[in-house]
């Protein structure tokens, strides 16, 4: 086996989940990864963990139902699912989850069986959702390399080299070397989203204005009281986790009704396992009210999505990350989000984190109060580019160059 692989596992569970002696801790994996799901549980016992509830999935067997369950099956969940996940969450479990698939897994599927699922099952799930977004409960996600991911990555390399190739990228976004100490890396990393943030937080920008080549001329108001995050999160019992690794970016929540104008992505967007080159929004008062895509079916995917409920027509992150990221400057395309994102500055449609003074603490209302968008989905996308132009617009009006040609100006 792979030596980085013990690092990693390692990695994961003291920074990444940083599960607590004595705390259930519970692990979302491909059954194909079950040698890597070992390594995770014993370092989670041996990091004192109560017990580590294991949640196995499987895309090949999720295709087949997709494909081939009764279709109201689509329309129903079971409870006591949603119930599992709700008194882990109340319990104060911790989730980690490990993310191993095919781009195209789902490629071919009725993609509205997906959303009609998401549909019954998101508002049953709501309870875990709002201890997650609000950090709350400690969760983290990472990935390990999967073949058929591989292959996109680096057509016409042997699958094995491939897989090779995909893995020293992987551990490159993880900082994890054969000869270092990784969880000293991390420590580092995490210093420097201080910084930025700081100084984000100080200017208190009342908008930002997005221009690029590619027609993106988007203003994004945020709301008053709001904050800028990045790297690590601190529950409320004062425990610090990492909720996506890598990560790269620093992001906030915009003004439910405060987008406007138009914007353009840079990167694929994968809708369900359904790859969309290219596509733009239009908003009006916070509202996608325009959908362009190349092809017909992609705008039509992208407008199911949107249609998920109220909320997924509006934005619900705000992600800054310069076009020079570590990631970004490997060029490669995951084709995954959690990679792909801290490779682009980004934005999300549905749910925002509640990244406004005293946000955690809220009720649904108080948050859409405060301009905090809610919705059962959130779906990032990427808008980034080399000569992306971002302003920022103080309350007492002054105009400050946030991003030149596509990196931090400030
Ligand atoms: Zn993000
Ligand atoms: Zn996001």
């Amino acid at each position: 086996m792979d030596p980085r692989l013990e690092k990693y596992a390692k990695l994961l569970i003291r920074v990444g989940i940083n599960v607590q002696p004595g705390q259930t801790l519970v692990i979302r994996c491909p059954v194909e990864k079950a040698e890597f799901a070992r390594l995770l549980v014993s370092e989670a016992y041996r990091a004192g963990a109560r017990e580590v509830v294991m949640w196995w999935g499987d895309q090949v067997i999720s295709r087949e139902t997709y494909l081939h369950a009764a279709d109201e099956v689509f329309d129903t969940f079971r409870q006591w699912k949603a119930d599992e996940m709700n008194t882990l969450a109340r319990e104060g479990a911790a989730f980690l989850s490990i993310d191993s698939s095919d781009p195209d897994g789902m490629n071919g599927i009725d993609h509205s069986r997906m959303t009609r699922q998401s549909r019954v099952f998101g508002p049953a799930i709501r309870e875990y959702r709002e201890l997650q977004m609000s950090d709350k409960v400690q969760w983290c996600i990472a990935a390990l390399p999967e073949k058929n991911w591989a292959k996109k990555m680096f057509p016409g390399v042997p699958e094995e080299e491939a897989m090779g190739r995909l893995m020293d990228a992987i551990c490159a976004t993880m900082r994890i070397t054969r000869d270092n100490d990784p969880e000293e890396a991390w420590r580092r990393h995490n210093e420097t989203f201080n910084a930025r943030t700081g100084k984000l937080n100080e200017l208190n920008f009342k908008s930002l204005h997005y221009t690029n080549a590619l027609g993106t001329d988007l203003t994004v108001e945020l709301p008053q009281g709001h904050y800028w995050e990045g790297g690590s999160s601190t529950s409320p019992r004062g425990v610090v986790f990492f909720p996506n690794m890598p990560t790269e970016e620093i992001f906030t929540a915009p003004r439910r009704d405060g987008v406007n104008g138009r914007v353009v992505s840079t990167k694929p967007f994968d809708v369900g396992g359904v790859i969309i080159p290219r596509f733009a929004f239009t908003f009006k008062d916070g509202k996608i009210v325009g959908v362009e895509a190349e092809g017909p079916h992609h705008r039509e995917l992208l407008e199911t999505e949107i249609a998920l409920d109220e909320g997924a027509s509006y934005l619900g992150e705000v992600a800054l990350v310069p076009y020079d990221s570590p990631i970004s400057n490997m060029n490669v395309l995951f084709y995954d989000t959690l990679f792909d994102e801290n490779a682009s500055c980004h934005l999300a449609f549905g749910a925002s984190y509640p990244t406004v003074k005293g946000g955690a603490d809220m009720t649904e209302e108080q948050r859409l109060a405060a301009g905090l968008n809610q919705s059962i989905t959130h779906e990032d996308f990427m808008i980034g580019s080399a000569d992306m132009r971002i302003t920022g617009l103080t309350h007492d009006g002054r105009e400050v160059d946030v991003f030149v040609d596509g990196n931090f100006a400030i």
